[in-house]
């Protein structure tokens, strides 16, 4: 069935990309990212506040929760168990960390608020996959918790079907030149350069960073990303590129950690420091009034369609 609209509100429900998509409430992603975008160093009591923000929401959700203590830090893990034991993991996820001096809105409170955002809405759906809940630490230290937590799954042989990695998803401009690449992309990726420069080089879409296995979920977040007005920027990542020194700043968050170990991840990103000025709080602070909430809905829109299609996947 089909969302309505009753009285103005959007009556929504059910168990499809469909039906779900529109159940995302922009409210409430605005509300927990005012929560998160506070200075939450490791080990601070920002920091705490937001981990406890994590574990209490993904409890409240009836997901099975661990506090993963990696011995440096603490990654916060919400599981749902899909029907299919051998099918593997789907992890959505985003670090929850931030530098020193900064409230981080975009990095990582968008990421935070999009992640738990689909976890109220899969809480109670069956899926084939089980699903994963992450809020990661110690992202800004070198991608440590999600890299503690992809070295965990190899020691233990699980299987991990997809990864989503939010970081960043609420900052965009449509002025000509807001938008920059990394130098030599031109060489590396031709037609996605050509494609920014026929559109004046504005920061106004998504990027998703994909490896190769990760392909059919890249093609259906763009896909949702069209339903809901959402232009998605997809750069598929080739094997023979994955982890070469020329393409490091493809790797510069938690899906890295998983593509080491050959688990297909896609990072979904505002593109940071390519974008917004105030990343890291190096040319203004990033705070909640820079961004653009319909942009993060539509982010959240697109990846909840993306992450219902994974773990259903066959
Ligand atoms: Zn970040």
């Amino acid at each position: 069935m089909p969302a309505e609209v009753i009285d103005g509100a959007i009556a929504c429900g059910g168990t499809s990309a469909e039906e779900l998509m529109p159940c995302v409430e922009t409210a409430r992603l605005s509300g927990d990212i005012a929560a998160v975008a506070i200075e939450r160093v490791p080990d601070t009591a920002g920091w705490q506040s937001v981990q406890d923000l994590c574990r209490s929401r993904l409890e409240q959700y009836g997901y099975d929760v661990e506090l993963e203590d990696y011995g440096t830090g603490i990654n916060v893990i919400g599981r749902q168990e899909g029907t299919d034991a051998a099918a593997g993991e789907v992890i959505v996820s985003s670090h929850y960390d931030h530098i020193s001096g900064c409230s981080g809105a975009d990095d990582n409170a968008t990421g935070i608020a999009a992640t738990l955002e689909i976890a109220r809405l899969l809480a109670d759906r069956t899926s084939r996959h089980t699903l994963v809940i992450a809020c990661w630490d110690e992202e800004e230290g070198g991608l440590i918790g999600s890299r503690a937590y992809a070295d965990r799954a190899v020691a233990k042989d699980t299987e991990i079907h997809a990864v989503f990695s939010f970081d960043g998803v609420g900052f965009v401009s449509n002025e000509p030149n807001s938008q920059m690449v990394p130098a030599g992309f031109d060489v590396l990726f031709p037609d996605q350069v050509a494609e920014l420069e026929a559109r004046q080089f504005r920061g106004d879409y998504i990027s998703l960073i994909a490896d190769e296995a990760s392909s059919s979920i890249a093609a259906s977040f763009a896909t949702y990303g069209d339903l809901v007005g959402l232009t998605t920027s997809v750069l598929p990542v080739p094997e023979s590129l994955k982890l070469i020194s020329q393409t490091a700043d493809l790797r510069r968050s938690d899906h890295a950690s998983f593509w080491v170990h050959d688990y297909p991840g896609v990072m979904i990103t505002d593109t940071a420091n390519f974008r917004n000025p105030n990343y890291h709080c190096l040319g203004g602070m990033d705070l909640p009034g820079t961004l653009d909430m319909s942009f993060v809905t539509q982010v959240t829109q697109a990846t909840l369609g993306a992450a219902i299609d994974a773990i259903d996947a066959t």
